[in-house]
């Protein structure tokens, strides 16, 4: 038996939520693989992921029977006991990766939060409160807490809502050079996106991590990597770093790692995790045993070789006609990114109207982001078909189209 819902529309949005989004005049109601459908039946290609959160689609069987089978069985325990899917999957994440010790919570923001707190445990423990700056860049994204946006380089985020937290600042990014002048021995970690994600995919060189690397050492400050966007097989390895052959201390991953349930885990060594003793950090929902049970399938699948080698194909396929396409529309200059996280810098005449693109490409049916206002920024799913690429892509070339003749 059906409960009888009642009708909504996007003008309830204004009416009932808080202001602090703008979302598209239509809502998305079904999806399946890279197909979304809206409330009037409008099917669109999704290249945008929920953000690189769909790591695997709408609706991936896998993904879909995890989550019911574990529905049938143990929602929610709480830390006060531990849970199988949340074991489960924190072995699968120790043994796919540089850590032994693993820390879940709900949110990529959630698990920064953890990552810097323990960062901040550990030199208070080793060295004494002096010890306690973290060091940054400029236009990084690291969520929307108040110690997330106070490290985040983005003053929109993080001014107007009273003291910050204090201790942190703020260099070019890609510029060792600027590390280099910054760091000292009262820096407690550095923090860096492998691919600065929300601020314009921009991917950081090697030799600059492996050099923050070689910093962190001398000064006893640890390498954090906040892996939340590039994490997961986004880039075709399972995490960044693994593309870049440099090893952090702490890493943060969440969006891909749930493929659309909420989940964020902090990944550390055991000498390091070894400071957030029983009762120094915590939260209700983390490890939730409906979030690990998702997880868990969503790592089964994407960590094999045949979904992380089609993210390098489809991202070849991806670059070359999007390459075709802002060359001819004179509406692009630059195809950026690693993996299927592609930013596509639009040309000066187009400057600053990223919004104006994503306008045109939903009004033909294809779903794609801004990574800041002068970057086209591209997150579909890592096991979206040949034919959806291409499909989008058409579909986006008649939204370029459009776009430069009006
Ligand atoms: C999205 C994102 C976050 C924040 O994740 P939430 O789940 O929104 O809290 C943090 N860091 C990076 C690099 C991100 O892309």
């Amino acid at each position: 038996m059906s409960v009888e819902q009642a009708p909504v529309q996007r003008a309830d949005f204004d009416q009932v939520m808080v202001p602090n989004y703008a979302p598209a005049a239509f809502i998305p109601v079904r999806g399946a693989g890279s197909r979304v459908w809206d409330q009037s039946g409008r099917e669109l290609i999704d290249f945008a992921g929920g953000i690189a959160v769909n790591v695997l689609g709408h609706a991936h069987p896998a993904l879909v029977g995890a989550l019911t089978e574990q529905a049938n069985k143990l929602w929610h325990v709480s830390n006060v006991f531990t849970n199988e899917p949340a074991l489960r999957l924190a072995h699968k994440l120790v043994d796919a990766t540089f850590a032994e010790r693993a820390f879940f919570c709900n949110s990529g923001a959630e698990a920064n939060e953890a990552a810097f707190k323990l960062a901040r445990r550990v030199a208070h423990d080793r060295f004494g409160p002096e010890k306690h700056e973290i060091i940054a860049t400029v236009n990084s994204f690291h969520g929307r807490t108040l110690f997330t946006v106070s490290v985040g380089g983005q003053p929109k985020y993080s001014d107007g809502f009273g003291p910050k937290i204090t201790g942190i600042s703020h260099v070019p990014y890609n510029d060792l050079e600027a590390l280099k002048a910054q760091i000292s021995d009262k820096t407690c970690a550095v923090v860096i996106e492998p691919i600065q994600g929300e601020s314009g995919v921009v991917p950081a060189d090697v030799a600059y991590l492996q050099g923050a690397r070689e910093l962190c050492d001398k000064h006893n400050a640890l390498l954090i990597f906040d892996e939340v966007q590039t994490g997961v097989g986004r880039t075709g390895e399972l995490f960044a770093y693994m593309h870049y052959g440099v090893t952090p201390d702490i890493l943060s991953s969440a969006k891909s790692l749930g493929g659309g349930f909420p989940i964020g885990a902090m990944l550390t060594t055991e000498a390091l995790a070894k400071h957030l003793t029983v009762g120094t950090h915590g939260t209700t929902y983390g490890g939730n045993p409906l979030a690990c049970a998702v997880a868990n399938a969503v790592m089964d699948v994407v960590n094999t070789p045949e979904v992380l080698e089609g993210v390098k194909a489809k991202h070849q396929k991806f670059k070359a006609r999007l390459e075709q396409i802002g060359e001819k529309y004179g509406l692009f200059t630059q195809v950026r990114g690693i993996g299927l996280l592609i930013g596509c810098v639009l040309s000066d005449a187009w400057k600053g109207k990223a919004k104006d693109v994503f306008n045109a490409a939903e009004k033909e049916g294809l779903m794609v982001l801004q990574a800041g206002p002068d970057v086209v920024r591209f997150a579909p799913s890592l096991v979206v078909e040949d034919a959806d690429i291409d499909e989008g892509l058409d579909r986006f070339e008649r939204a370029a189209a459009t776009l430069t003749q009006a």
